[in-house]
């Protein structure tokens, strides 16, 4: 079995376990076009319930 020749530094390996950060891909969050409200993309409304041009979900009355 092969062994390693030499140890890595404590600093390389964190930076190693620091990697995956990079790799997570930033939310795109759009605005809603119905209501104007920050939102995902591809996902329903928070807000209004919308997606696209179809109620998904009807918001309770406040
Ligand atoms: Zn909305």
């Amino acid at each position: 079995m092969a062994v390693p020749k030499r140890r890595k530094s404590k600093a390389m390996r964190d930076h190693r376990r620091a990697q995956w950060m990079r790799s997570v891909p930033v939310p795109s969050v759009t605005l809603c076009p119905r209501c104007q409200e920050p939102k995902l993309g591809h996902r329903v409304c928070a807000n209004c319930g919308y997606y696209r041009d179809r109620a998904v979900f009807v918001k309770e009355a406040e």
